[in-house]
């Protein structure tokens, strides 16, 4: 299917209808004016040359209309997270009732854990996986303390086995088995930053839900990389950045999913503020709390519309392009990746993503044998932007929307004249 030339490689790009998509986007060059071959969107996505012209919109309506702005701004900002839902929804596989778009990642999954995490003195526990990211983790063990359990008794850690990378779905299976009565909460980070595999959602919300357990994702490394269906899986609820894969600028704001089930449970518990209250009423400044149905009645502050205007900028790319006609150059774009890499033939490299296209998003996790981040730095000086994880591990995410096949060429003949 694959062939290791960089003939085979332009010919790839020639036939990707999605290959002008590149041109949309600002790729960092080094000071020879030649362009890296940037495989780090899933740490920073790159900036579409549209987010300027989103902002200045905004900067311009805010100098000339000041205040007014709220209601008369080309966009305006008393809606303007509506603007993006839509778009949104359709990238997570929710109805546009159950996103919302609105502060960071970390934020949202406290907030969805006072509302979802709820322990009783027998039924309290949380499991998340072995390698969550540490943001993640912290905030599970925070909640956990902040209910008075610790976390030595009350996490519990899916992991792999040893000698493995990957977490297996039948152990999963066993830890509820034993445990299942005690947990409360099952929080799965799916694309695993870390290894790249891309967990079963619905097989583990099913699970867990048939132990009376609730379920939620964090997506940080699946949105806009993986379609997750989120409203198929049946999950409670789920957070992920827009900063990513979703290419909306540094620290910009993040997504929360609340299940449609959900949605009119006023009595819920929940942090509450004034912009999760009913749109009529929240001028009037005097009512009781009314929260808004469905996701958007998590929010808490007007939304800062700068970060917003460069989301919308990016969702108006994805829609242009279509989220399955990505997803199909990501599963083609990443194979070949890996072919080239298999074609290396160096024993001291091995991938540990999963070998499976439906089991990963884009990135290849690849363990080097020996290696330390001089191999990082290397690549770095021959002008390949990747990741580094201790102790051996390079992270390479080819985004579909701006990376070519070419690239990949040039990332493996790269890495092989490093490894020799
Ligand atoms: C990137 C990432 C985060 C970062 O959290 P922020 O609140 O956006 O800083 C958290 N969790 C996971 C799994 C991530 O990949």
């Amino acid at each position: 299917m694959f062939e290791n030339s960089l003939e085979f490689a332009k010919k790839c790009d020639a036939l990707d209808a999605l290959s002008s998509f590149r041109n949309k986007f600002h790729l960092p060059k080094n000071t020879n004016g030649e362009a890296f071959v940037y495989l780090c969107g899933n740490s920073l996505g790159l900036q579409p040359k549209t987010t300027s012209s989103y902002l200045e919109q905004e900067l311009k309506d805010w100098a000339t209309l000041g205040v007014e702005g709220h209601t008369d701004a080309a966009h305006p900002w008393l809606p303007y997270h509506e603007f993006l839902t839509e778009n949104m929804a359709k990238i997570v596989g929710a109805k546009p009732s159950e996103v919302v778009v609105m502060n960071g990642l970390t934020t949202n999954l406290h907030l969805m854990m006072v509302s979802f995490y709820r322990p009783t003195s027998t039924k309290y526990k949380i499991i998340i996986e072995s390698d969550a990211f540490p943001s993640d983790k912290y905030a599970v063990e925070s909640q956990l303390k902040f209910h008075g359990h610790n976390s030595e008794d009350a996490l519990i850690l899916w992991k792999p086995r040893k000698g493995e990378e990957l977490c297996r779905f039948e152990d999963l299976e066993k830890i509820m088995e034993e445990q299942g009565d005690h947990v409360a909460l099952l929080m799965i980070g799916s694309t695993n930053y870390y290894s790249g595999q891309a967990f079963p959602l619905k097989k583990i919300t099913d699970l867990g839900h048939r132990y009376g357990c609730m379920v939620g994702f964090d997506l940080a490394h699946g949105a806009g990389n993986i379609q997750p269906n989120l409203h198929e899986t049946g999950a409670d609820f789920a957070v992920w950045c827009t900063y990513k894969y979703l290419n909306s600028g540094p620290g910009s704001l993040g997504g929360c999913f609340v299940h449609e089930r959900h949605a009119d449970d006023k009595e819920m518990n929940r942090f509450a503020g004034w912009w999760g209250h009913n749109k009529e009423t929240r001028f009037n400044m005097r009512h009781e709390f009314d929260a808004l149905i469905g996701a958007e009645g998590w929010q808490l502050s007007n939304p800062p519309i700068l970060s917003m205007a460069a989301i919308r900028a990016s969702l108006d790319i994805f829609s242009d392009a279509g989220f399955e006609n990505i997803r199909k150059k990501s599963v083609k774009l990443t194979g070949f990746l890996e072919y080239l890499i298999d074609e290396l033939k160096d024993h001291r490299i091995r991938i540990i993503t999963p070998r499976n296209p439906q089991e990963r998003g884009c990135q290849l996790s690849i363990q080097v044998k020996s290696a330390d981040k001089t191999l990082h730095t290397k690549l770095t000086e021959a002008g390949v932007i990747s990741d580094w994880r201790e102790p051996d591990v390079v992270r390479v995410a080819p985004a579909p929307l701006y990376n070519s096949f070419e690239d990949m060429y040039y990332f493996a003949e790269r890495l092989k004249k490093i490894l020799n």
